[in-house]
């Protein structure tokens, strides 16, 4: 924990050294950011000493993260992040943007963006002497946590919806963590974990109450940093659109480029884009109201990963937004499978929140946001190996034919 410094509340503001126990703010309730010593950082690690590490993980950015090298070295722990930057300049010109690039979070080891908080969670984990891990998820913040733990053979608990998609449930299963599936929401498994966790002492990794989780995802932040703004350089801000649920990918994502505004690495800070499904759109909603107030919706979308009726991290994730000049954006359901189909054109398979991502950032252009001067970069959060079912709505069925010439040709011939 080098360059921990403590916490600091995001709603009132009250500092926390870095022993504090607690998850939230002990006065208000609010989310906590992780404050690092920047003074001590820039004098040991420069952004060329980041750049020629040899580390194929998000452990390359070691030096701006609030925990030690936790180990496990050839694990899948280890090889969280660093996911690969595609770069489509075929649908750029199709919908009407400059530069177009696709960050694949489906190639993180457990297949979502995730695993980028489940490995730093681990490795805090480690460090606070915490034997038991416990989490809430819609599924992939499960089967993060279960894969990372399975890798560093730490033990985890998960509350997932028994609704989740089945390959969610599986990777659960498979990983070998204890499951305890929900006959309720996401909510309501979020509300019981924590429960539990203050009953059985489990260290409790939720998403938008355990301050670690976005300090695991502004890895992503680094690595586009990295990827793209170093390699393309230009006055004009990148326009970076990220689906959103409880709100903790797009708080993380800000946090990294604060980190490095901080720093004095970054040139231009980019715009930060959150879309959410009309049918679960309440941080969508605060913006668009211009508050911070977040108020509980009934979220119905099938983008499951993004089904949340009260986001834990709504007040950081409206920031995230207003603070770099971003906005919000809600597309309805049809949309992202319509998106699922499009990324698949180009060799992107993603899963319905990821592709809500993209349905976002085509809405941006057509509602004039964004245009053919601007370059963006569209988050795919997730595999579309995760949700199978809503992969075979967007792409239809295929034809069956008997295994003979003439079926094969009296097929062709109708087409
Ligand atoms: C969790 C998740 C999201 C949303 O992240 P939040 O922090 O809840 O906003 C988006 N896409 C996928 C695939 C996810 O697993
Ligand atoms: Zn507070």
């Amino acid at each position: 924990m080098g360059n921990f410094v403590g916490y600091q509340c995001s709603v009132c503001g009250k500092t926390f050294d870095r022993d504090y126990k607690g998850y939230t703010c002990d006065s208000c309730g609010g989310n906590l950011n992780v404050i690092l010593d920047y003074e001590k950082i820039k004098q040991t690690v420069t952004p060329e000493k980041i750049f020629s590490s040899s580390e194929k993980s998000l452990w390359r950015y070691l030096p701006l993260l609030p925990v030690e090298d936790p180990g496990f070295e050839g694990t899948a722990l280890h090889s969280a992040g660093f996911t690969p930057v595609y770069k489509s300049d075929k649908l750029a010109q199709k919908i009407g943007v400059g530069k177009l690039w696709i960050k694949d979070e489906g190639r993180n080891p457990t297949a979502s963006f995730k695993d980028r908080a489940s490995s730093i969670l681990i490795a805090r984990a480690k460090e606070i002497g915490a034997e038991t891990i416990c989490t809430a998820s819609t599924g992939n913040a499960g089967a993060a946590l279960a894969g990372m733990a399975a890798a560093s053979q730490w033990k985890a608990i998960i509350f997932a919806p028994k609704t989740a998609p089945q390959a969610k449930i599986a990777q659960l299963l498979v990983f070998g963590a204890q499951v305890i599936l929900v006959d309720g929401n996401y909510d309501s498994a979020f509300d019981l974990s924590v429960e539990a966790c203050e009953k059985y002492g489990w260290y409790c990794r939720n998403t938008g109450y355990n301050a670690f989780t976005a300090e695991g995802k502004k890895t992503a932040a680094f690595e586009i940093w990295e990827q793209v703004l170093s390699k393309n350089a230009s006055d004009k801000p990148l326009n970076i659109f990220v689906s959103v649920g409880d709100g903790n990918i797009i708080s993380g994502i800000h946090k990294g480029f604060k980190d490095l505004h901080e720093l004095g690495w970054l040139p231009v800070m980019p715009r930060i884009f959150g879309v959410q499904s009309e049918k679960s759109a309440a941080i969508f909603n605060a913006w668009a109201a211009h508050t911070e107030t977040i108020t509980p919706v009934s979220a119905t979308t099938i983008a499951d990963s993004i089904s949340v009726d009260l986001p834990r991290d709504g007040v950081r994730a409206v920031r995230a937004a207003t603070e770099t000049n971003g906005a919000y954006i809600a597309i309805p359901d049809e949309a992202i499978y319509e998106g699922i189909s499009e990324l698949g054109k180009v060799g992107v398979f993603a899963e319905p929140a990821g592709a809500t991502a993209f349905a976002g950032m085509k809405k941006a252009v057509a509602m004039g946001i964004i245009g053919q001067e601007d370059d963006a970069l569209v988050v795919n959060t997730g595999s579309g190996l995760k949700d199978v079912r809503s992969a075979m709505i967007a792409a239809g069925q295929a034809p069956v034919i008997a295994p003979t010439m003439e079926a094969l040709e009296a097929f062709i011939n109708k087409k």
